[in-house]
């Protein structure tokens, strides 16, 4: 059993072995089994087109592939010395640990690996080179083809010309700036070239320096309003240091007012207009397939360099717009960058147009919307106001006929009695009791007449503010007390219980004790009216540091919710079955003048009801002194007894 296990472990330990020399075999001696590329730019590590050309060349890259960087940094010197001291010094770095290919960036790189090509010593000798950006036109030799090939620059200065020639109808001066690179005095030569020949109407002038305060210099003496600016080099500060793009930018856009064009994409990112740019991502991912190729089939094929046309036009809209550029005069298949969703592509004038157009559009579509719910409201309006006048009009013809009932039932009343009382003294049948009854009716019903004529003219004294008031400071706890006893034996008469509660002895308030009579007056008078057989009346009379609260309570038929606020209004008088009186009729006006006298005194009259449990109308007056007027005559018992038989009298 042992020895089987045993036997088990060493089969499974032997695979395991093959397994893992299977693995290292596949991957190569040291187990990777990409391509060591060196990547040689001429500028240093800050060089932002050089950037864009290594994402685009990684972007396109298979994974296994290893990168490594060097940067020849040309700027700081050119020499011929310096050129063979790099060399060598990357010859002791990658001798013995073998470059695969070589991709070499802008011209100064590739000048460099092109003289040192058939060197044996050097470590990419008969290596496969790529190399892009390279300016000057390249012809190599049949030689060289087998080891080398590459993307050359197109330079497309003729169309940026173009633009900035119709963009600029005044424009005198072209200032191009340029650097010491070969990429500058390439397009230097391009536009020597091409600019005579187009016969454009302006100047054109070259600035050339490493160093950025050289530049700055020249540029703050051109005439700003007839020059353009074409921003091409990139610049070292005075301490060898690159410049960033955006202090570059920056600090011409403050020296100098003249467009500024440029050639680098991060020139226009950092606030240049804009121009046609050479993509280096595109430059770099082609050069990433073309090294693929170049490779696979090295010693085999050899590729002619080729002239890349990776010129975009890319423009800046926010900057564009600061400098009135016409996108209709840009071309076509412009990219912009700082561009929003609702930016216009089209000239200033057109734009304020557009957005003139839409603002008023616009406002005109909210002036419809606004008409529209203008007239709807008003309709409305016009609705409500026919509404409430028709219902005016109603509650007019209602009190008319309710008037003309009341004053008819009272002087029918009286004529017959009157007729009655001549026809029997006509027969002389003198019947004391009976002439005594007739005359009562009279009296009565002249009480009842006088009533309403007087509601009406307080209720039109009302309306207009016309209603004289005499306010003298009086005990009303008093004048309440004395007010509700003179009701008692009408209310008795109806077989209804009148209690007066109060803990107050005296309270001394300026009020016009007519007016505050009357007030309780009408509410003791509709407690009897509205009350049922047997019902109770509860006068109740409290305070509180600033007020007097008068509460009339019965427990009559009550007021449904839903009219209990209109009652106090002028003519509004509710169908309601009382059972006491006999002629349920009324005037509407009672509670409107009890409500118009409280006011006159600073109160608030409200109600609280439930029907056929009963009502409570609450009368809150403030409680004030006022100077006393000696000539005000005092309020008589007599009086009292006066407004009562005229209160009580359709009772
Ligand atoms: P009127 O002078 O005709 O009595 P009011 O203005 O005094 O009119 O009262 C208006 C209406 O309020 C009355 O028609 C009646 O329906 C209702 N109302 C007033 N007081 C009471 C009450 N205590 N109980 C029930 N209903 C009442």
């Amino acid at each position: 059993m042992l020895r089987e296990k045993k036997y088990i472990l060493l089969v499974l330990g032997m695979f395991l072995i093959f397994l893992l020399l299977n693995c290292t075999s596949a991957y190569g001696e040291d187990g990777f089994e990409g391509k060591k590329i060196l990547v040689l730019s001429s500028y240093d590590v800050e060089n932002q087109w050089e950037v864009s050309v290594v994402e685009g060349f990684k972007s396109k890259l298979a994974s296994e592939n290893s990168i490594k960087f060097e940067y020849l940094d040309s700027k700081v010197s050119s020499s011929e010395s310096y050129g063979d001291s790099f060399l060598n010094l990357l010859n002791l770095k990658y001798k013995s640990d073998g470059i695969d290919c070589i991709l070499a960036i802008d011209d100064e790189a590739f000048n460099l690996i092109r003289l040192n090509l058939f060197n044996e010593d050097m470590f990419f000798y008969k290596k496969p080179i790529i190399f892009v950006g390279v300016n000057n036109y390249v012809s190599l030799s049949f030689e060289e083809s087998k080891y080398m090939t590459g993307l050359m620059e197109y330079q497309d200065n003729s169309l940026m010309m173009e633009i900035i020639e119709k963009e600029h109808k005044k424009l005198e001066d072209v200032y191009i700036l340029l650097d010491k690179s070969i990429y500058s005095q390439t397009i230097k030569k391009d536009i020597e070239t091409i600019l005579p020949m187009a016969e454009v109407p302006f100047n054109y002038h070259f600035i050339e320096s490493s160093y950025f305060s050289e530049v700055l210099d020249r540029v703050s003496d051109i005439n700003e309003k007839t020059s353009a600016l074409y921003l091409c080099g990139t610049y070292m500060a005075e301490d060898s240091i690159m410049m960033p793009s955006k202090d570059v930018v920056r600090l011409i856009r403050e020296t100098t007012k003249s467009p500024l064009y440029t050639k680098l994409d991060h020139y226009v990112e950092s606030g240049a207009i804009g121009g046609i740019i050479n993509d280096g991502r595109k430059l770099g991912a082609t050069a990433a397939i073309l090294l693929e190729r170049f490779t696979e089939e090295f010693g085999e094929i050899s590729i002619t360099p080729l002239y890349n046309t990776y010129n975009t036009s890319l423009f800046n809209y926010k900057v564009m717009t600061e400098y009135n550029i016409n996108p209709l005069k840009l071309p076509k298949n412009t990219t912009y960058i700082n561009k929003g969703p609702f930016d216009l592509l089209l000239p200033r004038y057109l734009i304020i147009l557009v957005w003139m157009t839409v603002a008023f559009i616009f406002i005109g579509v909210i002036f419809a919307i606004y008409s529209s719910y203008k007239s709807k409201k008003k309709a409305q309006y016009n609705r409500l106001l026919f509404i409430e006048s028709e219902e005016r009009n109603k509650i007019r013809t209602d009190f008319i006929i309710t008037l003309s009932h009341e004053l008819r039932t009272p002087l029918n009343i009286i004529i017959n009695s009157g007729q009655l009382l001549i026809d029997r003294t006509e027969r002389s049948e003198f019947n004391i009791s009976f002439f005594i009854e007739k005359l009562k009716f009279i009296i009565r019903n002249s009480d009842r007449l006088l009533k309403y004529i007087n509601n009406l003219i307080d209720a039109s004294k009302l309306e207009i503010g016309y209603m004289n008031v005499k306010f003298n400071n009086s005990n009303i706890v008093y004048l309440l007390e004395d007010t509700t006893l003179a009701i008692v034996d009408t209310a008795e008469k109806h077989n209804l219980e009148v209690i007066f509660n109060t803990e107050e002895e005296e309270i001394i308030t300026a009020i016009d004790e007519e007016k505050i009579c009357r007030v309780l007056l009408i509410l003791l008078s509709n407690a009897i009216k509205f009350s049922k057989e047997s019902g109770s009346i509860y006068v109740d009379i409290s305070r509180d540091e600033q007020n007097i609260v008068i509460k009339v309570m019965d427990n009559g038929i009550g007021i449904s919710e839903n009219i209990q606020q209109s009652i106090f209004e002028k003519f509004k008088r509710v169908q309601s079955v009382s059972s006491l009186t006999v002629d349920q009729e009324g005037s509407g006006l009672g509670l409107y003048i009890a409500k118009g006298f409280v006011q006159l005194h600073n109160g608030n009259i409200n109600v609280e009801s439930e029907v056929n449990k009963g009502s409570a109308f609450i009368v809150t007056l403030p409680i004030v002194i006022v100077e006393d007027n000696p000539n005000d005559s005092p309020f008589t018992e007599d009086e009292l007894k006066r407004l009562v038989k005229l209160e009580l009298s359709d009772i």
